[in-house]
């Protein structure tokens, strides 16, 4: 796969913008939203017209993945452009197990990001809400390529300011006082917009890190009073966490109109995981699975691309995308194409976005995730986990994952299975490793049903355990 995406972007270096053209890039981030919990992907339950709007300005990516079914690895790989086991950030961030290193908790030193890459051409770069790369002064923020940094560097945050004897928020902020926070998402937008208007003059990268709608499922009332309808308390005040996650997406998109930049910014909105739904009640519909695992409703995210006069509006583009191709992307249109050496695993989406007519590259994606590993491979995809036979699925003629085919198809199974473990001996060992129990506890969620329809009544459907489950932090 790293050869075939290097001779990609080779192939297309030429056709990448001049300096003049470098667009401003916003990186919007959402954290464990549900496949289905948006109105561009069908959800008949939660109204997003502001994500809509930017899904009509733009492309919508109806098969985007991201590099991991939980938070910091995904994370890992969308800021570096690189798969992230290949260098061993394969587990979410957790207390250090023995004889592992706690210095090696976080994005490893010797990684760049696509911050430091950007403001190495002359961007001025932000982070704006999570981090989760990392908490020690080694993996800041501000020494991995931002410039300026308002937000936490944990997992979660809270939404609300700290009640009387409770701690106080974490927020850190570099460029003036952190202040009190009102509801966070809000607060998050309000800093993005800030950041927009004091760099409005020069190409900036912004990324625009949501902590919503993870937990703590804590919504504002007025936005839980439009979904009273709903009775389950969890899924009402996820819904209300999106829909006001979905308004201040609205605002800072309204934002960049009001700068006049909306024709000098490329604008990337994704989810870093898919919704965890024994967490934060979300639905992934029509995708099988969640967070946490490696069926499309772990790792396909809602996902979008809009840079109005550069790109087509109100286009599908209907192959696989990865937030790996993210880091390729932004560097061509930066004028800045990485070396070889920086060894990306994606591919530069610029070519086959703007030119569907040119022909969609043969490529394949993996994924290793703890427990479980898994090989897409045109329409079709493996799923190897330690309990049972692979899973071989046909995701055109599949999508939620119903059909295993594995048996069937012999001598593909077996030749996706080879790949799959050519592919993982030769990865590193893990720099950190979570504790033991999350590895039973990730396979049962293999076990359980998952709703696969939107609910046309007032309530979503639950999903159904029989085993404990949890789909990490
Ligand atoms: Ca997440």
């Amino acid at each position: 796969m790293r050869c075939a995406a290097h001779a990609l972007v080779l192939l297309v270096g030429t056709l990448t913008l001049g300096a003049a053209d470098r667009p401003n890039i916003v990186l919007i981030l959402a954290d464990d939203l549900g496949y289905g919990d948006v109105g561009f992907n069908g959800s008949t339950q939660i109204p997003t017209p502001n994500l809509d709007r930017l899904a009509a300005s733009g492309i919508r990516c109806a098969e985007g993945y991201v590099s991991s079914p939980v938070c910091s690895p995904s994370r890992a790989g969308l800021l570096t452009g690189r798969n992230q086991v290949e260098f061993g950030y394969d587990n979410n961030l957790a207390d250090a197990q023995p004889g592992f290193d706690p210095s090696f908790a976080g994005l490893p030193v010797g990684e760049r990001t696509i911050a430091d890459r950007l403001r190495e051409v002359g961007y001025v770069t932000g982070l704006v809400g999570k981090w989760h790369l990392g908490d020690q002064p080694q993996f800041h923020p501000l020494k991995r390529g931002f410039d300026e940094f308002w937000g936490f560097l944990a997992g979660g945050h809270r939404y609300f300011a700290a009640k009387s004897g409770e701690p106080e928020p974490d927020i850190e902020c570099n460029y003036g006082p952190a202040g009190a926070l009102t509801y966070i998402t809000d607060d998050i937008t309000d800093q993005c917009i800030g950041f927009i208007r004091r760099h409005r003059e020069q190409p900036f990268f912004l990324y625009a890190s949501y902590n919503a709608p993870h937990n703590p499922l804590q919504a504002r009332a007025e936005d839980l009073a439009r979904f009273s309808h709903i009775k389950d308390k969890a899924r009402r005040t996820y819904c209300a966490m999106v829909a006001r996650l979905d308004f201040q997406v609205g605002r800072l998109l309204d934002a960049v109109n009001a700068a006049g930049l909306a024709e000098k910014t490329l604008i990337v909105f994704l989810s870093d995981n898919g919704g965890p739904a024994d967490q934060n009640a979300s639905l992934n519909a029509p995708l099988n699975g969640q967070k946490g695992m490696l069926m499309e409703g772990g790792m396909r995210v809602p996902f979008l691309l809009s840079w109005p006069g550069k790109l087509s509006a109100g286009q599908v583009y209907s192959h696989m995308v990865s937030s790996l191709d993210l880091t390729p992307t932004f560097l061509a249109l930066a004028d800045a194409p990485a070396p070889d050496s920086a060894r990306l695993s994606g591919v530069n989406l610029w070519p086959l976005l703007t030119a569907p007519q040119n022909e969609t590259p043969s490529r394949s994606l993996l994924w290793r995730f703890t427990v479980s590993a898994a090989i897409r491979d045109g329409d079709w995809k493996l799923v190897r986990l330690p309990d049972r036979l692979p899973m071989l699925f046909n995701l055109r003629e599949d999508i939620s994952e119903q059909h295993d085919l594995a048996l069937e198809n012999m001598e593909r199974t077996k030749d996706m299975l080879q790949r799959l473990g050519d592919w993982d001996v030769r990865l590193p060992h893990p720099v950190s490793l979570e504790g033991a129990e999350w590895k039973r506890l990730q396979l049962n969620l293999y076990d359980a049903k998952y709703p696969l329809t939107q609910p046309t009544g007032g309530e979503a459907p639950k999903m159904i355990s029989e085993k404990k489950t949890t789909a990490g932090h």
